[in-house]
């Protein structure tokens, strides 16, 4: 755990005492500050109460607090700024998050960022990887995984690698990273932004402070992105690598022709086939190995070094995971696809889907993924979105209203066992938020798991 001693003696408010703001809580009070602390929920309340915080109400007092740490899953500018924060800005108290905070208290070490509308847990799993391969001192966390203040305190050998979302970096003034990776911009989380302006410049923030010493790694396969390469390269500020998943990048790193291929000093050199990484599988993966091959690069690490860890990536839970292979049929949880664009990129990998869709569906629905209907034998819809997305399919794919996914996963594996097609996929990759029926994403993703795991029938 960090200790943050740079509010010795102050008083820091905390507002938000979920996981994060609880181990923001402690950080700063093991450093001897007096911490207040607040939550809307009562039973957050009570817990923190409990672990010995003192509360106070912080929309209606800030208790003489000279900074205001904030959960990121808080407002404090769009759609609405929450009344705490709002007092906070109004005060000219500054609001910031735990990775301020780690970057406050962890000042030695290195840091490589990882942000992106998609991709970012991938890419921040696998450089850690490739990093922890080669046999450097690293933790990784943030917005994946652990909290940034519950990460091992490392000093200056150490990096860290996080996982940063455009909320967390709002909320981060002082970090510099290190290695600064920016992969993909596409329509997500608007309204927390004001639209998509605000979105690219919360996006841009990973890059402040950069200097000669410092690397950005950014992907050019989106407009948006390459515009934002282009103008970094051009103000020639840090070293710029360009990534890609699907063309030549000169002086990057990028996947043709299914080959990872280095060119970071000119040469082109095809460092693996992506076929190798079967943990890593679609076109988008290969913008997630390019992006984390470079970053580790720039890291120091040797080009044979990080292409074998590339390919002994165990993958991670939820996206594209490989749960069971049940009378010839294969059951793929993509839990983690809560937009359309994430659930474009598991439908581009199969050709007979059983596609399990819906929750609480995100501005743009499924639309857009009309190319790939073809793709999709029935669709089996969930939640919120069902009757959204029925307008969507109707007369285009075969599709019922399964409600809840315990009645999906039975109908799914009932349609695709009376069709007796070789390579059925059963895909949960819902193209939706999960809230309305679940707690989160990974909540969803274990229920199918357990639930595939308990069908019938005969394993491969
Ligand atoms: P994030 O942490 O940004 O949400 P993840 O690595 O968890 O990203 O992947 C979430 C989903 O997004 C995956 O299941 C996949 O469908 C899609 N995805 C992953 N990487 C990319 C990428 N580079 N470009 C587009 N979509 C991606």
């Amino acid at each position: 755990m960090i200790e943050v001693t740079q509010f010795r003696n102050q008083t820091v408010a905390v507002l938000g005492l979920a996981r994060s703001g609880l181990a923001a809580a402690t950080a700063l009070k093991r450093g001897g500050a007096k911490v207040v602390a607040w939550d809307d929920s009562l039973s957050q309340r009570n817990e923190a109460a409990h672990a010995g915080f003192d509360l106070a109400d912080l929309a209606a007092d800030l208790g003489g607090a000279t900074a205001l740490v904030l959960s990121p899953g808080i407002p404090h500018t769009f759609p609405k700024p929450h009344p705490a924060a709002a007092r906070a800005k109004a005060a000219g108290v500054p609001i910031i998050g735990d990775i301020e905070l780690l970057a406050l208290a962890q000042k030695a070490a290195r840091f490589a960022g990882i942000t992106g509308t998609n991709g970012k847990s991938t890419t921040t799993a696998l450089t850690s990887h490739i990093l922890a391969e080669s046999r450097r001192k690293v933790a990784v966390g943030g917005n994946l995984g652990v909290p940034a203040l519950l990460l091992e305190a490392l000093g200056a050998d150490g990096i860290y690698v996080l996982e940063l979302s455009s909320y967390q970096l709002e909320l981060t003034h002082s970090l510099v990273l290190d290695v600064a990776v920016l992969l993909n911009i596409t329509a997500d989380h608007l309204d927390r932004h004001g639209g998509m302006n605000g979105y690219v410049a919360a996006k841009q923030r990973l890059f402040r402070g950069q200097s000669a010493r410092h690397t950005a790694v950014v992907g050019i396969d989106d407009d948006i992105c390459r515009g934002i390469f282009m103008a970094l390269k051009g103000a020639d500020r840090q070293r710029t690598i360009p990534i890609s998943a699907h063309r030549p990048a000169k002086g990057g790193v990028y996947v043709t022709n299914g080959d990872l291929i280095d060119d970071l000093d000119g040469a082109a050199r095809p460092v693996l086939a992506m076929v190798e990484a079967p943990r890593l599988p679609g076109a988008h993966n290969g913008q997630n190995a390019a992006a984390a091959y470079a970053a580790a690069r720039a890291l120091g690490c040797e080009p044979e070094a990080a292409a074998r860890a590339i390919k002994s990536f165990p993958g991670l839970a939820h996206r594209q995971e490989w749960i069971a292979t049940i009378d010839g049929i294969r059951y793929v949880n993509d839990s983690k696809a809560t937009n359309a664009d994430a659930a474009e990129k598991a439908l581009v990998c199969y050709d007979d889907i059983y596609w399990i869709v819906g929750g609480r569906p995100k501005e743009d629905g499924i639309d857009a993924l009309a190319p790939l209907f073809p793709r999709i034998r029935r669709a089996f819809l969930i939640g919120e979105a069902a009757d959204r997305f029925a307008r969507s399919l109707d007369g285009r794919v075969a599709y019922e209203i399964s409600v809840t996914l315990d009645a999906a996963v039975a109908a799914a594996r009932h349609a695709a066992l009376n069709d007796r097609r070789r390579g059925a996929v059963v895909l949960l990759s819902p193209a939706c938020a999960s809230f309305d029926q679940f707690r989160d994403f990974e909540d969803r993703g274990d229920r199918f798991r357990r639930l595939v795991e308990q069908l019938p029938g005969r394993r491969a």
